[in-house]
């Protein structure tokens, strides 16, 4: 009986050091995309593509902001920690900025881009939500939830306008 006390304490204290860690990870990546973003803005041509990558920077602003809130939530101070994933996906935005015309093409490549991005966040999110609930840090998890929708409907804004326009019209240029 008091093994299997023990071992649960165990594995809770393993779970929260994990959620810490990649709250950590997250936090820097946010921090990250509000750098990465104003590139993104500068090199989209589409209308639509820069007002949604222009309010997707204000959204990121706040997440950073509310990953603060978070690591208050539970206690602990914030503190970023390279993530190396978004690092790459970073690293690839670029290199498809710097090897597509400026146009339509390029723009299909930021929305790719853009989209490797929110899949990643919203992996990260959905999972560290969970870790939350599981721990019993409902604020923390409602913090995350706040931006898990932020994130989903990014995506989907940016599917909407590939469907919408981009990828028909970049079919067309040589
Ligand atoms: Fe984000
Ligand atoms: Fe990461
Ligand atoms: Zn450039
Ligand atoms: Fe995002």
């Amino acid at each position: 009986m008091q093994d299997s006390k023990n071992a649960k304490t165990k594995s809770a204290n393993g779970l929260r050091t994990l959620l810490i860690d990649q709250l950590k990870d997250i936090y820097w990546a946010e921090q990250a995309l509000t750098k990465a973003l104003p590139k993104m803005i500068k090199h989209a041509s589409d209308e639509k593509l820069v007002k949604a990558l222009t309010k997707h920077l204000g959204e990121t602003e706040g997440q950073v902001v509310r990953l603060e809130a978070v690591f208050s939530s539970i206690g602990e101070k914030p503190e970023a920690k390279k993530c190396e994933a978004m690092s790459g996906l970073i690293k690839e935005a670029e290199e498809i900025m710097n090897s597509t015309e400026a146009g339509v093409v390029r723009d299909a490549g930021i929305i790719l881009a853009g989209q490797k991005v929110e899949h990643y966040e919203i992996a990260t999110y959905g999972t560290l939500c969970a870790f939350a609930q599981t721990l019993g840090e409902k604020k923390a998890c409602a913090l995350l939830q706040e931006t898990l929708d932020q994130e989903k409907a990014a995506d989907a804004t940016l599917s909407a306008i590939a469907e919408s326009s981009i990828n028909a019209e970049a079919v067309m240029v040589d």
